[in-house]
């Protein structure tokens, strides 16, 4: 237990978002520690994009370097019909892309990216990590806080970070606005050797299938070794409040419209578990005191800019910028913080939404996407500037 002669900053939760805020503050010279629910720190054994916005994040976190040998830097971001299977769009990731965006998209293993900052945090004297500590309550303390943590015991910390996910206890504190919003969204994935895929029309590119309530995502990882698999229905069942929507035999059901190339790429995603979505409306405070939330805590999102983790990390290193620019007054810094990160991860909610719809369009809807997609550049990166250009961080 840390003392209050040695005053920690104190993380709940050691995902991509919480490993994150603990190098950054480590690297200001902070002393932090990370509070883990879970019995080990890790990550689900499947991939994740990266746009280039966080690569630069990456960078300042002193990470990308361990990090790159395990990224795959696709040639392209490509949109096919699901039911034609036809290419409908693409973003060339190539010499434009990275001379717009200046920095690379890149694809890797969720465990070699948690790991690789996992790695980094282990490596400071600055960071403690503690796993089987699940956060169950604070109190606001003059100058501080002081937390509980499931099996009884308790730290005193300068602050509170609750980095602790979707389901947060601590947003549940500062907050109380209840639970996320359930989405009916739900996905299935698998990683599979990539000899054993059998369309590789595009191997070297991150490829999303669209059709009616229905996506799937393909991307190789780990050298291109193996082939990350995601795919989503947006589930008809749930729509009509039938508890057992999002089962296995509704995926079969909804990819049955889809092209026999793309409805057999269900062999690759594992049928034993899957993923029902939520998000949250954003909303215009996430401090109370010296408490602050970051990443889906704080504004969980749906998958479909991939940009969840990218905006926790993005998080992570404005954070500890603002925490230096107020000489450590932690409640102004945390209320700079979360007025510079509203609007831009409130924008990644709601857009994500739209792209939902663009991605899960039937009918109509899907003749005016493919006739509007067919008119536009591949050197044309689908108005996301805003996005992929990246951030100022305060110094
Ligand atoms: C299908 C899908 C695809 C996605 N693809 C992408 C993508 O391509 N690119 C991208 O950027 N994002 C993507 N995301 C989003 C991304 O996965 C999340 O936004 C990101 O992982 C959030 O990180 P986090 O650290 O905020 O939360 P989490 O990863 O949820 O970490 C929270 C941590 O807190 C711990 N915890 C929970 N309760 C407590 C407690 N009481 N006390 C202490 N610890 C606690 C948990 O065990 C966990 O370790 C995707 C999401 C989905 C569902």
């Amino acid at each position: 237990m840390s003392t209050n002669a040695n005053p920690e900053i104190l993380v709940a939760g050691g995902g991509i978002g919480g490993l994150s805020a603990a190098l950054a503050f480590a690297l200001r010279g902070h002393r932090v520690r990370v509070l883990e629910k879970a019995a080990e720190f890790g990550e689900i054994d499947y991939g994740i994009q990266m746009g280039p916005n966080v690569y630069p994040m990456l960078e300042r976190l002193g990470v990308i370097k361990a990090l790159e040998p395990h990224a795959v830097f696709p040639d392209a971001l490509v949109m096919a019909d699901a039911i034609t299977g036809n290419e409908l769009t693409r973003i060339s990731l190539g010499a434009a892309f990275r001379a717009r965006y200046r920095y690379p998209y890149f694809v890797i293993h969720r465990r070699d990216l948690h790991g690789g900052i996992l790695e980094a945090c282990r490596s400071r004297d600055e960071i403690t990590l503690e796993a089987s500590k699940g956060l169950v309550r604070f109190e606001q303390r003059a100058g501080g806080v002081r937390v509980t943590c499931e099996d009884g015991s308790e730290y005193p910390g300068l602050a509170l970070i609750g980095a602790d996910g979707l389901w947060s206890p601590t947003r549940a504190a500062v907050l109380a606005d209840g639970a996320p919003r359930l989405t009916g969204h739900v996905v299935y994935r698998g990683v599979v050797p990539t000899d054993d895929v059998i369309d590789r029309s595009y191997l070297n590119s991150m490829v999303i299938y669209v059709g009616r309530n229905m996506h799937l995502v393909q991307y190789r990882l780990r050298a291109g070794t193996v082939m990350n698999n995601v795919a989503t229905i947006e589930s008809d069942r749930f729509k009509r409040g039938d508890p057992s929507f999002g089962s296995p035999d509704e995926l079969e059901e909804i990819f049955a419209q889809c092209a026999p190339s793309v409805r057999d790429m269900l062999r690759y995603v594992a049928r034993e578990r899957n993923w029902v979505l939520h998000d949250r409306d954003p909303v215009t405070n996430w401090t109370q005191g010296n408490v602050t939330l970051l990443g889906d805590a704080a504004h969980p999102t749906l998958q479909y800019l991939a940009q969840g983790a990218c905006m926790a990390i993005e998080d992570a290193v404005v954070l500890a910028a603002e925490v230096a620019r107020h000489g450590n007054d932690f409640n102004q810094a945390f209320l700079a913080y979360q007025r510079g990160r509203m609007n831009r991860t409130a924008r990644v909610v709601l857009s994500a939404r739209f792209f939902g719809h663009v991605c899960h369009a039937g009918g109509g809807a899907r003749e005016l996407r493919n006739s509007l997609l067919a008119q536009r550049s591949h050197d044309d990166p689908w108005e996301a500037d805003w996005l992929y250009k990246g951030i100022e961080v305060p110094q």
